[in-house]
């Protein structure tokens, strides 16, 4: 991959010194809507990513291409004029990140030439957004030699996702963007952004993605549904138990106060919360066991909690998901992400991954119309210099 964005980086730049970076995108295995409802996430780093081949300039400028945006050409910009872009709007992640290093107070005094790719399908819920603010952010710290930690690239990460592009997520794209490691995955605590790595070992499995390639109208608006819904149902239950979030909350106690919800949605969506934390912890201790079984069924439980509990799943996830199950050699699959649209996850045996993609494609077709998307990932480090 390198080796096609430096002849490109030479021919735009004419210099042949430069540094390659690189950021993955993520995926989340299990912990689906628990953020936001004081639970945990279980991410990981993925080898599709964001690469970039980048050299510090003398002057002030910053010359940006990239080739997901070839028709844009090099575009140009100044370190020292970090406003918002209307016209090349990708390039306001660039001008984010670096107006927040600097607000925060490190030292970049010239500008930089860099060339960009990424293999992440934009907007599908891979977080090719968060790859691409770390990407922005190990290029600084490396050109410049900022004495800066990965977690406060993280926190800045998450400052342009919110603030400059005005995007309002949680923390968990960019601390698995950033924090990844090979083979493991992060049990992540979003509030005290207290963290464990678990080893993953998938055996005979691959991690094959499945993305609806529907695009995620509603998602913002439903997202907000959802939050407010389970704000809410937080304030209901707290007049009745001692709680700060529903992840206080067991399944038992929560069965056992649940009558004190106002309506049925209210139930519906609060056990999605509880359960889900639950699950997000017994998964932990599965893939700590090496049981890929009992991970792959809490995969499913998770799956069926999104659909009918907090409904956000819809018809095209659904589609992959129960027929993903159905398939020879899979051990688990379920939506990830946000949802309504977006991709789900399914751990399926190396040999049988053809046939698999294959038998979903078939399916998918016939019952939405058009075609699905397959990668396969393996598990990442996080972003870094690579040279
Ligand atoms: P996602 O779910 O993939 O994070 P977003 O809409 O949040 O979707 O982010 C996608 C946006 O991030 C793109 O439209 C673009 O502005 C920026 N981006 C991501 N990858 C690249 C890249 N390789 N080159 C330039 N911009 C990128
Ligand atoms: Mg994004």
């Amino acid at each position: 991959m390198f080796n096609t964005l430096e002849s490109k980086f030479e021919t735009l730049f004419h210099t042949k010194e430069h540094h390659n970076f690189f950021a993955p995108g993520r995926i989340n295995l299990i912990g689906e809507h628990t953020d936001y409802n004081g639970g945990y996430v279980f991410p990981c780093a993925i080898t599709l990513g964001t690469y970039a081949v980048a050299s510090k300039r003398e002057d002030t400028k910053l010359m940006l291409y990239s080739e997901n945006f070839s028709a844009d050409g090099v575009v140009e910009c100044d370190s020292t004029d970090l406003t918002h872009s209307t016209t090349y709007t990708w390039t306001n992640y660039v001008k984010g990140m670096i107006l927040y290093l600097k607000e925060a107070g490190y030292t970049i005094r010239t500008g930089a030439n860099i060339v960009f790719y990424g293999n992440i399908p934009n907007g599908s819920g891979l977080s090719s957004s968060a790859s691409f603010e770390l990407l922005i952010g190990v290029i600084f710290k490396g050109l410049y030699q900022l004495d800066i930690e990965m977690i406060d690239l993280v926190k800045l990460g998450k400052k342009v996702e919110n603030d400059f592009i005005g995007v309002q997520s949680g923390i968990m794209d960019q601390f698995a963007v950033g924090m990844g490691k090979e083979n493991h995955a992060i049990r992540l605590d979003c509030q005290t952004l207290e963290y464990t790595l678990v080893p993953v070992d998938l055996k005979d499995n691959v991690i094959v993605i499945m993305n609806t390639n529907k695009r995620r109208e509603l998602a913002d608006s439903k997202y907000n549904e959802r939050f407010n819904e389970t704000r809410q149902a937080l304030k209901e239950l707290q007049t009745r138990v001692s709680i700060q979030t529903l992840a206080d909350l067991t399944i038992d106690i929560f069965e056992a106060n649940k009558d004190v919800l106002s309506s049925e949605v209210l139930v519906k969506r609060a056990r999605h919360a509880v359960s889900e934390n639950q699950r997000t912890i017994e998964a932990t201790e599965k893939l700590r066991a090496g049981d890929l079984v009992g991970f792959g069924e809490l995969m499913k439980q998770s799956h069926l909690s999104t659909e009918l509990d907090y409904e956000v799943t819809g018809k095209e996830l659904d589609t992959l998901v129960h027929t993903a199950w159905e398939q020879e050699g899979v051990i688990g699959a379920r939506m990830t992400g946000a949802g309504f649209g977006g991709c789900a996850i399914a751990i399926v045996q190396k040999d049988k991954v053809d046939a698999f993609q294959q038998a979903v494609e078939d399916v998918y077709v016939k019952e939405i119309g058009y075609k699905p998307s397959f990668y396969i990932a393996e598990i990442s480090n996080g972003a870094a210099l690579k040279q």
